[in-house]
Parts: C-alpha cells; structure tokens; sequence
C-alpha cells in the first residue's frame, strides 16, 4: 500500500527527531520551518544548552542515534552549590554513575536534521505555517501573514512548532479545545563563562552548578568547548528584578553583592547583559491535541513547562517514544485510534511534570540552601540507600527512571508527607541517623499503605 505522505511543521529538537522515527517507518516525511537551516547560522533560539535525562536518551537510543548524541555531552553527576555562608558544597543527583547530561542545543538540533535529511526526510527552511485546514490536511506558507501563500496537501500533519503552535492556534477555534497558558513572574537572561585560555572549564565540568539566592538564582551548565552557558532567574519586576537592573553600574553592583565570586571568571558580564535578551517563561497546557485522524501535536506545542526540572525537551521525546509503541501495539492504520489512545496517555503525564517543574522552582531557588530541607534530603537518601525497593526518591524517579511522570507526583506527595512528619520528630536534628527513625518511616509506609511500586 502507498505510505503516507506527512508534513511536520517545527524542525525543532521534537520535530526533526518524529522525523526520523516515522521516515524509519517509511512515510514519505517533509519538515517546514520558518528558520533558516540551523546548520547554515549561528544559534540564536532559547537556551543554549539542555539537560538530557534518560526519558531522552531512550528514545535517541531507539531509533540508533543514542551513542552519536553521547559523544557530544557532558554528564553533570552533581549540583554544586555556591551558598553565601558556606564553602562550595556538592549534591549528588542519584546513584553513583547516574547523571543528566548537558548537552548544546544547536549541536543536537543540527544532527537530528542532518541524520534525518540522510534517512530522506524534505526539509523546507524559511518557511512559516501561517494556516491549516485541519480536515483537510493542507498547510499554508508564505513571507507574510497578509502576503500570498503556497498551499500544500499531506495526508497528516504533527505540529512540533513549539509553545506557540499555529498548528495548535487553528485546533483552539474549534468548539470544546481547552487551552490555559502561565506566564511566570520569573524571567530568565543566558550569560557565558568562557574557557580558560588552554580550552579547559574554569569550574568543575561535572556538575550543575546553581547561586541560590531566595527570590533568584543563577545557574551553569558546561559546553563541550571549555565555557559554561549561565543563566539568570530572575523576577520581571519587584525589588530583586531585571527591571532594577537597568543599567551598567546596577548589574555590577548587584554582581559583586550577590555572585562576588564569578566575577572574575565572567569577564564579559556586562557586555552580555546587556545585549541578550530576558526572557520569559510560560507553562502551557491544552487538549485535545488532535483532530481527528489528521493533526497531532507534539513536545512543546501540546505542553509547554517551566524548565525547573530539566524536562521540556526530555517529554516531548518521551511522546515521541509513546506513539512509537502505541504504532507498533495498533498497527499503522487506524490513525484516530492512535493519536487518541497517545493523548489520553501522555495527558496526565505531561500535566504532572508542569506541576513538578513549578513546585522545583522554589526548590532550587530557595530550599537547597535551607538546612531543614538538606537534612530532610540527607535522611531520604539514607533511608532510600537502604531500601531501594521501599524508596525512590522523586527527582530519580522522574530523572533516572521510565515510571510514569504522574506516578512520580503521587508518590513524590506521599513521601512529602511521610518527611513531614519525621521533621517534626523531636530532636530530629540529632537523632536522624538512628534505628528509631529509620524503624518510623517503615512503619508510616507500612501502616498507611505508602507501599511503592517499583
Ligand atoms: C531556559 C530553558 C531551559 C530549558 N532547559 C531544558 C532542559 O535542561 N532539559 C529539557 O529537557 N528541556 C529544557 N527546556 C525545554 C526545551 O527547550 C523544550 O521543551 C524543547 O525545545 C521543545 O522542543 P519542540 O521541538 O517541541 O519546540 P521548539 O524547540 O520550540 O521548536 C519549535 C520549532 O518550530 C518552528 N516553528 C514555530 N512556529 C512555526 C511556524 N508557524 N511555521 C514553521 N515553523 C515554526 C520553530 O522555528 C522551531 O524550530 C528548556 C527551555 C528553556 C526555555
């Protein structure tokens, strides 16, 4: 039978990487862009680069791609925390050897395309989706919104064209389309650590490093090439604000207030504030996300998150790898039946990690520089290092691990109680090495029936 003929609008992480998967299923793909080929222009999207955690990996790996992608990462193991009372401290993110990777965003674009466009998949650069005619599978490109426009005709469409979809724009007219968008108070500016003269980093490569300072933080993550890509979270306006930080001389005097000790090793601070851009953060949820047997969306465009956990890019290939599976459960027919059994599964998903995401905001900005939060994760990390079985903590859970995101918020607020209660334990800050606490907590999961699945 004739394979299908689909257009992908987005030659993003998702859109370039769906690519792969369906030409390896032998569909006739084509990917439009309204960029330029990434490959031809320095990169001047949205973070430079991204953490990759093995809900991505899994799906890089699938589809062979898995080992090519590693060479060009950096595993962090650990936050290194740059506190202002206290010496550089470390906290490991998971068992020994486990690791989210860093990893360039324009250098894992660029080989997703490349390895596409080797596999034949089309893609059309400087080409913006204006409009879609949804039942009918067609697309519309042109220069300007006003201007004249080429019509295309697919049998489907997968919209990849980020969080805000024109694909998605054309589903919201249409009756019972629920969509809800939240900008957050908190912006974020990209800021660079260059390497040191000899191509080596001027910090520790194997860490996530983060400045926590209550209402803002700052944060770097290492390059292949030596530097650190930093950035800034900060809130819009209020008293701790870029909007205070309207000048040469505030940022220098905010610097060498609040960050003094990487003054030195960002010679160009001023300069790069001044000309990168803030930006803004946005959660965005709808449903359904698609039409019929015609227009699926997928990553950013059907579920936008803050990037707290490092889960953005990571979900939006985990519902690349769902619809994989569920292709290969169905069949490659019924295409109604596919994009609703994918959406129904991936909805409370990708609803839970928006919510994890927002709530690890406050997390990192301000409990990892708390001691009532450092003891409670000392006593969780003992605890799961001895019973494995009995306890995954969250972030491994929704890191290290294939369970289901909504299952790592239900079981992260089970556990959440059962730590509350052990904080309120008298003399907790003595006692929590000991065979009595240790003896409460199995007792909590055992009579409260916080039983955890593996
Ligand atoms: C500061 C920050 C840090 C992040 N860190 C991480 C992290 O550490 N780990 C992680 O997993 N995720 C992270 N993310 C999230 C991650 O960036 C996104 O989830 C991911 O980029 C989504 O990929 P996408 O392909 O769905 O969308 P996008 O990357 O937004 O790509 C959309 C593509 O569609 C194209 N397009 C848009 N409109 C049209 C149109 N009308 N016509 C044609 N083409 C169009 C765009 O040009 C673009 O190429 C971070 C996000 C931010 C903002």
């Amino acid at each position: 039978m004739q394979k299908k003929n689909i257009a992908i609008v987005g030659s993003g992480l998702v859109g370039s990487l769906l690519a792969l998967y369906l030409r390896k299923r032998n569909y006739n793909v084509t990917v439009f862009d309204r960029r330029p080929d990434i490959r031809t222009i320095r990169f001047s999207g949205r973070s430079i680069n991204l953490a990759m955690s093995v809900r991505g990996w899994k799906t890089l790996d699938r589809v062979g791609i898995g080992d090519e992608v590693r060479a060009l990462a950096i595993p962090m193991y650990k936050r290194t925390m740059h506190t202002s009372d206290k010496p550089v401290y470390h906290q490991y993110y998971g068992k020994e050897n486990e690791a989210i990777y860093s990893i360039s965003r324009g250098v894992l674009n660029r080989k997703m395309i490349t390895l596409a466009e080797e596999a034949g998949v089309v893609f059309r650069f400087n080409e913006k989706v204006w409009d879609v005619n949804l039942p009918e599978a067609k697309i519309y490109t042109g220069e300007t919104e006003k201007g004249e426009w080429k019509e295309y005709q697919y049998d489907m469409i997968f919209g990849c064209d980020g969080a805000f979809s024109r694909v998605r724009h054309k589903m919201q007219r249409r009756s019972r389309f629920d969509y809800s968008q939240d900008f957050l108070d908190t912006g974020y500016k990209e800021l660079t650590i260059p390497p040191n003269p000899d191509g080596t980093h001027k910090l520790d490569k194997n860490s996530l490093h983060i400045w926590p300072r209550g209402k803002f933080m700052l944060i770097a993550l290492p390059n292949i090439d030596g530097s650190f890509t930093c950035t800034l979270f900060m809130p819009h306006e209020g008293e701790y604000s870029f909007e205070k930080l309207s000048d040469r001389a505030s940022v220098q005097q905010f610097w060498e207030k609040y960050f003094p000790d990487t003054l030195e090793i960002m010679p160009s601070l001023i300069e790069d504030f001044e000309s990168n851009p803030t930006s803004a953060l946005v959660t965005m949820k709808c449903y359904p996300w698609s039409y019929w047997n015609k227009v699926a969306l997928i990553g950013d465009s059907a579920h936008a998150i803050v990037p707290f956990y490092g889960q953005g890019m990571n979900a939006g290939f985990e519902d690349i790898s769902v619809l994989d599976d569920i292709i290969e459960q169905l069949g490659d027919e019924d295409w109604q039946a596919i994009f609703e059994t994918y959406q129904k599964s991936r909805k409370p998903n990708t609803d839970a990690i928006a919510e994890l995401s927002y709530r690890n905001f406050m997390e990192m900005s301000s409990k990892t520089a708390d001691p009532v939060f450092l003891l409670q994760k000392k006593i969780e990390k003992k605890f799961s290092e001895k019973y494995p079985d009995k306890w995954l903590p969250l972030y491994s859970r929704v890191t290290f691990s294939h369970r289901p995101y909504s299952e790592a918020l239900e079981i992260g607020d089970q556990q959440a109680n059962i730590m509350k209660r052990v904080m309120q334990l008298e003399d907790i800050e003595s006692n929590w090495d000991t065979v009595e606490v240790e003896n409460y907590i199995l007792d909590l999961l055992a009579s409260e029936s916080y039983k955890l699945q593996d």
